[in-house]
């Protein structure tokens, strides 16, 4: 067990619909397993959203960055509203999404795909496809069509509307994601696989091109590349042939989104974003007004998010193993949330897994070393 050090800070921002469900069970872990590896862990929350937009007028406050960059961790629900409709794009929920990446040069978003055994069955492929999946989806975080600018919309001479964003890397972005991608891959089984669409994109052609260079720094990593429409295929055909999927701001989005669908539902993928002034951890989904308020969400991303936090904020691998084996210990004894029920488990809402969670982590951690 490690020694108490000094105080870690943590900020906590619940955000949106099922955002400050799922947060409740994740503080809980933390400051539950904080406590078992004698970490003085400092909890204090800010707001982010929607709800922040109602009450501030934009989306993230300059305090709220502040705080999350004095912080040594950040722990996010989920932003966004029911209703993207008709929102200017600065103050919609989404844009304090990346404006606290920007603010915290998050440029690392690692999200780790693994089904557990005993969601097999949840799964909508076979399980001679989906046993075993364990992937790691390294997507760059702050760069691409998300931020390049120009942006915005206009008309034609024929007053024609139309809107554009710009699709846009520069080498050091590339670098950097890149290096992450083949550090995470020395310390799993050694394979990266680039992702872009170097056939008809210029940015596509240069990230194959730095990534290639920057894979000399790692020669005991195996690197190879595919297009985007063929990984996008590739995962759903035969997903245990990636280790580490490295990849753009876009193509990340939309293949860790189709990714989700191996570990059983987008309710179990965890995050976290690594970066130049701090880290944040976050579940993969968003805020889900459809069930939000209802005791129906899947808390267990947000609770495998903690797990990332122990592992990458804090340095101890081992509270993060604990509440990774709580998890599937859980889900081994049947229990189950809406989005991973399966015929003869049992139902239970999103508090009752968090307790579930936390009677297993007590129950591992009397029982000894994780
Ligand atoms: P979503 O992830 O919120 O929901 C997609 C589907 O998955 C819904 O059917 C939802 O009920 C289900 N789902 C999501 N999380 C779940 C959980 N923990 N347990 C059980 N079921 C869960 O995506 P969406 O519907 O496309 O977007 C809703 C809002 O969230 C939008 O405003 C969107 O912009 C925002 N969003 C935010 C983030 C984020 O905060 N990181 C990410 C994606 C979407």
């Amino acid at each position: 067990m490690a020694a108490p050090a000094k105080a870690l800070q943590v900020l906590i921002l619940p955000g949106d619909g099922i955002g400050p469900e799922v947060v409740a069970v994740g503080e809980k872990v933390l400051l539950n397993v904080g406590q078992k590896f004698a970490l003085d862990l400092k909890v204090a929350y800010g707001e982010i959203g929607q709800g922040c937009v109602l009450r501030h007028g934009v989306p993230l406050t300059g305090e709220t960055l502040q705080k999350a960059l004095e912080s040594d961790s950040v722990l996010l629900g989920a932003v966004g509203g029911s209703d993207p409709g008709s929102q200017a794009y600065a103050v919609r929920p989404e844009a304090g999404l990346l404006a606290i990446r920007k603010g915290m040069g998050l440029y690392a978003n690692l999200r780790p795909v693994r089904l557990m055994g005993a969601l097999v069955a949840v799964s909508p492929l076979k399980a001679s496809v989906v046993e075993g999946v364990d992937l790691l989806v390294v997507r760059e975080l702050l760069g691409d069509v998300y931020f390049g600018e120009p942006r915005g919309r206009g008309k034609n001479r024929r007053r024609e509307e139309y809107a554009y964003n710009t699709m846009r890397y520069s080498r050091s972005e590339i670098e950097r994601v890149a290096r992450v991608a083949f550090q995470m891959a020395r310390q799993r089984k050694g394979r990266v696989v680039s992702v872009d669409k170097a056939n008809v994109l210029e940015t596509g052609l240069f990230w194959r091109e730095v990534v290639t260079r920057v894979q000399e720094e790692f020669p005991d990593v195996q690197l190879s590349h595919q297009y985007v429409d063929n990984c996008a295929m590739q995962l759903i055909r035969d997903p245990r042939q990636f280790d580490v999927i490295l990849t753009s701001n876009l193509f990340g989005d939309i293949l860790s989104d189709e990714a989700s669908v191996l570990a059983g539902s987008i309710g179990m993928l965890p995050s976290a974003s690594l970066g130049l002034r701090g880290a944040l951890f976050e579940p993969v989904h968003g805020s889900a007004p459809d069930i939000a308020g209802r005791d129906l969400a899947n808390p267990l991303a947000t609770v495998l998010s903690v797990a990332l936090m122990f592992r990458y904020a804090f340095g101890i691998p081992e509270a993060g193993s604990l509440i990774e084996k709580a998890v599937e210990q859980v889900l081994q004894e049947g229990y189950r949330t809406a989005d991973i029920y399966a015929e003869g488990t049992r139902r239970v809402g999103t508090r009752e897994m968090g307790e579930k969670v936390l009677t297993k982590v007590e129950e591992l951690f009397r029982s000894g070393p994780a």
